[in-house]
């Protein structure tokens, strides 16, 4: 079986067995590490919007048979993974009537991406949120999906997308990667990219579903209207 982290809040980390306990911390869990030594997970959250599940774990075909949970099977590959393919993520993409941020952050399509990680891939692949997705073509699928891989690689090496306390990788630190957002929570700050080649241009936020979209509208053009249906009057 497997502990599969579930809901919007909480961390989960590992801790030398009787280490001094986290504030709010809600479970523990001992566990053999893989050179045999012992060690806690440990479940801490602030707010109590989280939990862990004790799940199967199941071959799976499309992660090359590697064993993955029962629960987690409908969720598609990460753009990490060794098996992730850029190309079938285009040919799903080109299918669906949808935008493309909104197909982004469907964990069916491609999986990892919240609206951090979005906003950033988005700002990096120079595409805006709203671009049909019929429309991609599929130099942008695969400009987009590198610029996936290097937001999650960037914030893996450092610790995850921090903003407070709440949020620190497994070591119980906090992550700094905030830090280096080029679009994400930047409104109305200047462009990086449109910096660098001296023209001033704001980063803007555009409502997206309940949140928010944070974009360039220099190197991020808003894509023209669907040519509307003539209606046969
Ligand atoms: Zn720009």
């Amino acid at each position: 079986a497997v502990v599969v982290h579930l809901g919007m809040s909480g961390q989960i980390l590992v801790d030398e067995p009787g280490a001094a306990d986290q504030r709010h911390l809600r479970l523990r869990l001992p566990v053999t590490a893989a050179d045999g030594s012992a060690r806690e997970l440990r479940f801490v959250d602030q707010r109590i919007f989280g939990g862990w599940w004790l799940d199967a774990l199941r071959p799976d075909d499309a992660a090359g048979g590697e064993r993955i949970p029962t629960t987690a099977a409908h969720i598609a590959l990460d753009p990490l993974h060794p098996l992730f393919d850029p190309l079938a993520v285009h040919a799903r993409l080109a299918r669906r009537r949808s935008t493309l941020k909104r197909a982004l952050l469907d964990q069916s399509l491609v999986s990892g991406i919240g609206n951090i990680y979005a906003d950033e891939a988005l700002w990096g692949a120079r595409l805006h949120p709203e671009r049909p997705t019929e429309r991609m073509r599929r130099a942008d699928t695969l400009r987009l999906m590198a610029a996936v891989q290097d937001v999650m690689r960037r914030a893996l090496e450092v610790g995850g997308t921090s903003f407070d306390a709440l949020y620190v990788n497994v070591d119980g630190r906090s992550g700094y990667f905030a830090r280096s957002l080029a679009a994400y929570g930047r409104t109305g700050q200047p462009c990086r990219r449109c910096a660098a080649e001296g023209v001033d241009s704001r980063i803007v936020r555009e409502p997206f579903m309940n949140r928010a979209s944070h974009l360039c509208p220099r190197c991020q053009p808003r894509p023209r209207r669907r040519r509307a249906v003539a209606a046969d009057a």
